[in-house]
């Protein structure tokens, strides 16, 4: 009756997190439509680009697979077999307890595979063009929202109007969906920066994370494919805002200088591979995930500090839960019960691992001398224990 469009799934907002959700609805044979009001960049190079990496852990690789994403991002990707954890807490600043979490204790897989999020963008949207199924549709905003009985009704910032059985709002920690629809969060603020970028180094990574702890937030470096013939990896150095302002100011070779002093030396001298990035931290949960044919996923229902890669990785368990529901029963896309399984199935996840980054995050950040000493004991008691040791890789992956 109107020159309004019909679609099963809109998904606003087209991160990481919207663009692998509209590539497995639309090859789940959904009609999806994306959009997003800024054009993804897709050349490392240029303005703007996302020169984060994300890296993806076993349980989020048959969601890219589903998707038809993994064959393309498989080529590009660094995997991560040991998780290593020191403790540099002392008065210099030097490794003193080095722990290795090893995949090869609890499975015969990597913990996961390391990608830049601008190459993951651009191999999304390559994707996308494949699915004659799915719309993407950049520079356009979700402006409105209206549930109604049978659909969702989305006004966009093109004045155009879409009725969508479900929407997924994948619009990022300020999600106008959220707000749309009157649903809280409950924000913590942590006064602290990630200062995000790329180093070569002579010391090979061979495929070991490792998180640095000292104080002001974990210093964590995560391995690349190598680059110009040396090893490379991508580094997130959380620090208190000011401090990591000063950081991403410095001229280069006091830059540089000051990353490998805060690497322990662990890797040799690193040298800067790329522009330097600052992220402001915060830990942010959505009240509620779901309201009348909507579904709040990614950073929209849940944001946690960059640590032990969570965040995506929960964003695609979300991803996982709602096509899971979806492709059971397509009849009751969007209805009040597949909202109300969602809710159920991801409310607690979120929750446990949202409290327990908060708590890793608050003992990375310590000061006082007394308190970082009793982080590193606690540390290698822990991980003395073997079957505890088993468990907490277990639960950091997601799997039993
Ligand atoms: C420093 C740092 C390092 C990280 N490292 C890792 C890691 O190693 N592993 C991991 O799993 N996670 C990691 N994360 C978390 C991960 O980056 C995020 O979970 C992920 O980027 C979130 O993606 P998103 O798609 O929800 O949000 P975003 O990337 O913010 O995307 C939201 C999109 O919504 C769009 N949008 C905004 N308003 C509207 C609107 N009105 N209508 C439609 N669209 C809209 C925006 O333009 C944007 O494109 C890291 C985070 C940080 C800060």
């Amino acid at each position: 009756m109107t020159d309004r469009q019909q679609v099963d799934v809109l998904i606003s907002g087209g991160g990481v997190a919207g663009l692998t959700a509209a590539a497995a609805f639309g090859a789940a044979g959904f009609r999806v439509l994306c959009v997003d009001p800024a054009p993804p960049v897709t050349d490392e190079a240029a303005e703007g680009a996302d020169i984060r990496t994300t890296a993806f852990l076993q349980p989020s690789i048959p969601v890219l697979e589903a998707a038809g994403l993994w064959a393309r991002l498989a080529p590009h990707a660094a995997p991560l077999q040991v998780m290593r954890i020191v403790d540099a807490g002392g008065r210099e600043p030097v490794a003193r307890i080095v722990r290795d979490f090893d995949a090869a204790d609890v499975s015969d897989q990597p913990f996961g595979w390391n990608l830049p999020n601008w190459l993951l963008r651009r191999e999304m949207v390559a994707r996308l063009a494949e699915l004659p199924n799915v719309e993407f549709r950049p520079g356009t905003a979700t402006a409105g929202v209206t549930a109604r009985d049978d659909a969702a009704l989305v006004r966009l910032s093109d004045g155009g109007q879409v009725a969508a059985r479900l929407l997924v709002a994948a619009d990022g920690r300020q999600s106008a969906v959220r707000q749309a629809l009157g649903i809280g969060v409950r924000t913590t603020r942590y006064g602290q920066k990630a200062v995000v970028f790329a180093v070569t180094h002579q010391v090979p990574h061979d495929n070991v994370s490792t998180e640095i702890h000292r104080s002001g937030g974990p210093f964590t470096l995560v391995p690349l494919p190598d680059r110009d013939g040396r090893p490379a990896s991508a580094i997130v150095w959380m620090e208190r805002g000011p401090e990591a302002e000063r950081l991403a100011a410095l001229p280069v070779p006091e830059f540089e200088a000051a990353i490998t002093e805060r690497s322990c030396g662990l890797f040799g001298p690193l040298t800067l591979a790329s522009r330097r990035a600052v992220w402001p931290i915060i830990g942010q949960t959505a009240d509620r995930l779901t309201a009348p044919h909507t579904a709040l996923i990614a950073e929209a229902a849940h944001v946690v500090p960059p640590i032990g890669a969570q965040g995506l990785n929960m964003s695609l368990a979300d991803l996982r839960a709602l096509l899971d529901l979806a492709t059971k029963a397509p009849e009751a896309l969007g209805s009040a019960e597949m909202l109300a399984a969602y809710e159920k199935r991801r409310h607690l996840d979120v929750q446990v691992r949202a409290r327990g980054i908060d708590l890793l995050n608050r003992a990375s950040m310590l000061e006082p001398q007394p308190l970082r000493d009793l982080r590193a004991g606690v540390l290698g008691a822990l991980y003395g224990i073997a079957p505890v040791r088993r468990a907490l890789m277990r639960a950091g992956l997601g799997v039993r």
